[in-house]
Formats: C-alpha cells, sequence, structure tokens
C-alpha cells in the first residue's frame, strides 16, 4: 500500500479511557525491539498506540521494525517548522521506502506561534518556550488519541534516558521503548544488515538531529547527544518529561 502522508486532522481525538494496567510494566519488562512490538500491539492491555518519530540519525531502524510487524500503525512527525531540509525530505523518503502507511505530521498551532513567535526568534529568547510551542503542545495534541505510544529512546543516550524500562507509564500513557536494552554498536549493525536509509546528516558527523538552530555536528568522542541545544544546559525537548501542557509560553 502506498505511504499515506497526511496532516494532523485524521488521527483520533479522544483517549479510549479504558483503566490502565500497571502490571504491564512488569510483565515486559526485558522485552525487546520485534519481541516487544509484537507483544504490546497485541496486547489490547496497551489500547491505541500510535508511534512517535523525528526521523533522525537511527530512527530508520525502529521504523523498519514497525512495518515488519504492522506498517498501518499511525507514526505521528512534529514537524516544527524549523527542521533541517534534510530531515523533511528524509521523511518522504524513508516513509515511502519502508513503506510506511500511516504517517502524520503535526504542526504547531498556527494562532499560537502567530501570538508567540510571529517572527520565528522565540528560541532566541528560550529554547524552553519554543520547544513547548512546536513540539510539546503538538504531541499534547497528536497523542490525544492514544492510550499508548511507541518512542525510539534508548539507554546509551545517557542522563535522562540511562535507566529506561521497555514499558514506562506517564502522563497518563504507556510508552513503549523497543530499543531502550540496544547499544549503539548494536544498533549500528544492525542498521547494515536491513540495508536501511541514513539520513544524509550523519555522514557530516550529525548523530543525534532535531532542529536545524539546536542541533550541531559531534566531534570524534563527543557524546552522542552533545550536538543537541549545545550552547546551554537543556538536554531534552520536554516531549519526554514535562507535564501536559508546559508553563512556558
Ligand atoms: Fe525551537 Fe530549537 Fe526546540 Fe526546535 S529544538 S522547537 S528550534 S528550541
Amino acid at each position: 500500500m502506498r505511504t499515506q502522508m497526511t496532516s494532523d486532522l485524521d488521527l483520533p481525538e479522544n483517549i479510549s479511557g479504558q483503566n490502565h494496567d500497571l502490571s504491564l510494566i512488569e510483565k515486559y519488562d526485558g522485552f525487546q525491539d520485534l519481541a516487544l512490538l509484537e507483544a504490546a500491539l497485541n496486547d489490547a492491555a496497551f489500547g491505541a498506540i500510535g508511534a512517535v518519530s523525528s526521523f533522525g540519525a537511527d530512527s530508520a531502524l525502529l521504523l523498519s521494525m514497525l512495518a515488519e510487524v504492522n506498517a498501518s500503525i499511525p507514526v505521528i512527525f512534529l514537524d516544527t517548522g524549523k527542521h533541517f531540509p534534510e530531515t523533511t525530505d528524509y521523511v518522504q523518503n524513508v516513509s515511502e521506502s519502508l513503506g510506511l502507511e500511516n504517517v502524520h505530521y503535526r504542526r504547531p498551532d498556527l494562532a499560537e506561534v502567530n501570538i508567540h513567535d510571529r517572527i520565528g526568534d522565540l528560541l532566541e529568547s528560550s529554547v524552553d518556550a519554543c520547544c513547548d510551542l512546536r513540539k510539546v503542545r503538538p504531541l499534547e495534541k497528536a497523542l490525544r488519541g492514544f492510550d499508548s505510544w511507541i518512542t525510539g529512546r534508548k539507554r546509551f543516550h545517557g542522563a535522562d534516558r540511562s535507566g529506561l524500562k521497555s514499558v514506562e507509564f506517564t502522563e497518563g500513557r504507556f510508552k513503549i521503548n523497543p530499543l531502550a536494552h540496544w547499544s549503539a554498536e548494536r544498533i549500528k549493525t544492525e542498521f547494515k544488515a536491513r540495508n536501511l536509509p541514513q539520513h544524509p546528516l550523519v555522514a557530516e558527523g550529525f548523530l543525534s538531529i532535531g532542529c536545524a538552530p539546536c542541533t550541531r555536528a559531534v566531534a570524534p568522542g563527543e557524546d552522542v547527544r552533545a550536538g543537541r541545544w549545545a550552547d546551554n544546559d537543556k538536554t531534552e525537548c520536554g516531549i519526554h518529561n514535562s507535564p501536559w501542557v508546559g508553563e512556558s509560553i
């Protein structure tokens, strides 16, 4: 089936309201990659499941696993308006080459942008406010119809991610982390084995890729996320650690 690239209006609107069974966290502790995806997508206790992808440096691995298990699962891409053009092209190319059937672009609310960032320089006064406007709030809206979401986070990224579990429960939803336990080396090996298309900026030293103004290439030996918000203390955009909705606008 041809890849369907939609904007945001046809995502489900209301969370099912089902009771969340927190025993799933222990039940699937240690499950990984395809085994975790297959188990979660076949376990009704997770409710409606979507995936969120940055279409960054190694995103194609998880996306290829998703395509293998269920190519029609909704995949949400936060189109902040600040991405590298290479990323925008990559979303289209990798979705089509993997056969993903249900990719959704979620953009910031235009009215909010006009109020808070009309000329696009909010990040110069507050990167937290900019991420809140362009990532946190749009994702909160995009996830309203889902009980659980799949993320590509890994423990080896360090900091807040060091203790990631296969399944977490935060802010009323399960997060399913199929690659939480994978090392950088294992990802690289599997990426090659699957002959996956590489984000073009990886060849230029970008090992973690976010918005263009807030991402630089990393030097050999630097932490994989050292190029993200390199000029300040920020390490996460906020979608994984802030209560809905952010307070910073
Ligand atoms: Fe704004 Fe930078 Fe956050 Fe992108 S990463 S939303 S440009 S502050």
